[in-house]
């Protein structure tokens, strides 16, 4: 059963579940979508209702970010985990490799998904990666034809919501893979561009602080969490 969490539905699951159910999909003809919303992206979504309607159709969507989790724990319907969509993505390529599944990579400035795709060999011994594109081209048919000819069953679309999660929706058949997965920055942080928190920041749930003091010019971005608590407040005021 899925939780409404201020309009976007995410799936009450565990990181193994996740990754569970990912597996199941890949087993079915695609194309299937892997969502992974922050607090900034159902915010996003509340005033897109496009992009609302293609995450209400997603097969999986995983709530990544603490506030995902303290929203729910506010509306009354508390979520079991919090998923981080990074951590997802590595505890799957870790049970597909091996199994012959072929991984894309596509997103990010140019150079990093081939990066990531040489750091993702080596940290998953047998996982076939069997093709990379970067995030800044102007035509989506050529990019869909290479995933195509590249035979992918999955593709990590890193281009940011809700620009990743549009082209899924838009080009995925055509792209011919089983599974897509929209995973934001998380190519940057594979190709080691972007460093993770250390472990403890975390652990704490605190991993959002540690960005933002990497990263002060997020500080307008994460301003908004707050108002992502309210508006969670008050649609539990309002009984919603
Ligand atoms: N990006 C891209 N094409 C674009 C815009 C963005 O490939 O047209 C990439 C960008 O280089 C970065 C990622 O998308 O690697 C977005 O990262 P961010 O951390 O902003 O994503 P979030 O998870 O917060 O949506």
């Amino acid at each position: 059963m899925r939780v409404d969490v201020l309009g976007v539905a995410f799936d009450n699951v565990t990181l193994d579940e996740a990754v569970d159910r990912a597996l199941e999909l890949l087993e079915e003809d695609g194309p299937h979508l892997a969502a992974t919303p922050n607090p900034e992206i159902v915010q996003r979504a509340g005033k897109d209702p496009e992009f609302a309607e293609i995450l209400a159709g997603a097969d999986l969507v995983i709530p990544d970010g603490v506030g995902v989790i303290y929203a729910a724990k506010i509306l009354g319907r508390p979520l079991r985990a919090r998923v981080p969509g990074i951590d997802f993505a590595a505890a799957l390529l870790g049970r597909v490799a091996g199994t012959g599944r072929r991984l894309f990579l596509l997103g990010a400035a140019p150079g990093v998904a081939e990066q990531a795709a040489v750091n993702l060999r080596a940290a998953y011994p047998g996982l076939v990666v069997c093709g990379a594109h970067d995030g800044y081209f102007k035509e989506d048919g050529p990019v869909a034809d290479a995933i195509r000819a590249a035979g992918a069953d999955i593709v990590f679309v890193c281009l940011g919501a809700p620009k990743q999660e549009k082209w899924i929706a838009a080009n995925g058949r055509a792209a011919g893979a089983r599974l897509y997965v929209g995973l934001g920055g998380s190519l940057d942080v594979f190709a080691g561009r972007v460093e993770r928190a250390p472990e403890q920041f975390q652990k704490l749930g605190l991993e959002w602080l540690y960005r933002l003091m990497k990263e002060p010019s997020r500080i307008g971005r994460m301003a908004r969490l707050p108002l992502f608590l309210t508006s969670a407040v008050g649609a539990r005021i309002r009984g919603k």
